[in-house]
């Protein structure tokens, strides 16, 4: 409440904020001043901001150094407001959005080589500043992504983060059109990783627990579906002739662990669901057919403005709960529950 009479009081117009005051706590809503945007960056009025499973980070200070209150959020959509010094390239009134890549140095050593998404000093929004939980925020220039008139806010939030993670390290991993590609998770990364996979070409197999989303996961474009529990999908996998790839989305290593042996020659393991206990495989599963085990980290911004122009180009959208600003605790226990279809996102 002192938040909010400091900010009455003041010149500047308030604005509505979903903070965290301190690792572990619950959600405040407060009111601030409406954010002046510094030299190279922009203001934006935001409309939408996905709720992503990575906000527990900052809501349960399990990311280092992060100063609080914090503001989370990383799936921002909203319109340019206002322009900070130096900045020419961005016009006031026009659609951007800011994922989980929030801004890099442009200095550093993987800086220097282009590669901006491994910058040392990378900056995320909700963690290493206010992000787009509120009715505004300022953010650099680096972090924008331009967002086509043909998406609609609350359609291209979570395209920021879920939807990058999923496009970008499918079109990475090697598999050709025609390639036996598994997803496992039909949830808020793995419903867009099989319509992804789908429209690229690949023969998609669906792993998910239990019979429930099946008809969906064929739906959305995958032709065969797995259900882990009744089958075994590794095996299943084998019978197909083996994955090139498998995007594991579900955070639950087991099941990750499960499926190695689904891999076919040269097969991959690609992770994208997010844990802390381990992935368990021997080195005879790896050597035995040439196969690999690797993590893919979102994207650049210029990968998210790729990721929203494919789905335009290909219908590719993400299935959405919305809940408005106030609502925020029942939106991130939504999220929380893993029952949400599929993506949560506030609005403000
Ligand atoms: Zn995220
Ligand atoms: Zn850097």
């Amino acid at each position: 409440m002192a938040t909010m009479r400091v900010a009455a009081k003041s010149e500047a117009a308030p604005m509505r904020v979903a903070q965290i005051p301190k690792p572990g706590g619950d959600f405040e809503i407060v009111e601030r001043e409406i954010p002046t945007p510094g030299a190279g960056q922009v203001r934006i009025k935001i409309q939408a901001c996905g709720v992503c499973h990575s906000d527990v980070l900052t809501k349960e200070g399990l990311w280092p150094g992060i100063e609080y209150p914090r503001v989370p959020g990383h799936e921002v959509a909203g319109i340019i407001d206002e322009l900070g010094a130096g900045v020419s390239a961005w016009k006031k009134g026009q659609r951007v959005g800011v994922g989980w890549h929030g801004g890099h140095d442009g200095t550093c050593r993987e800086c220097r080589r282009g590669d901006f998404n491994s910058c040392r000093n990378l900056t995320i929004p909700g963690i290493s500043y206010d992000g787009g939980y509120q009715e505004y925020m300022a953010a650099p220039v680096e972090a924008l992504i331009p967002i086509p008139d043909s998406l609609g806010d609350v359609e291209a939030a979570p395209l920021l983060c879920a939807g990058v993670t999923t496009y970008n390290s499918l079109r990475h991993s090697g598999a050709m059109p025609g390639d036996l590609v598994a997803v496992q998770g039909i949830g808020g990364l793995g419903h867009l990783g099989v319509q992804f996979a789908s429209k690229f070409g690949y023969k998609v197999a669906a792993i998910g627990r239990g019979p429930e989303n099946g008809a969906l996961a064929k739906k959305l474009g995958a032709s065969i579906y797995i259900d882990s529990q009744s089958t075994n999908a590794a095996q299943k996998l084998q019978k197909l002739g083996g994955a090139k790839v498998i995007l594991a989305t579900a955070p639950s290593s087991k099941a990750m662990s499960e499926l190695i042996d689904g891999l076919g020659p040269n097969g991959k393991l690609l992770v994208v669901g997010a844990t802390f206990d381990p992935i368990e495989v021997t080195p005879i599963q790896l050597i035995s057919a040439s196969r690999s085990l690797q993590g893919w980290n979102t994207g650049t911004p210029a990968d998210s403005e790729d990721t929203l122009h494919f789905a335009e180009l290909t219908g590719v959208r993400p299935m959405i709960e919305t809940y408005p600003l106030e609502r925020v605790d029942e939106a991130y226990a939504r999220m929380m529950s893993g029952k949400a279809q599929f993506r949560v996102v506030l609005t403000m």
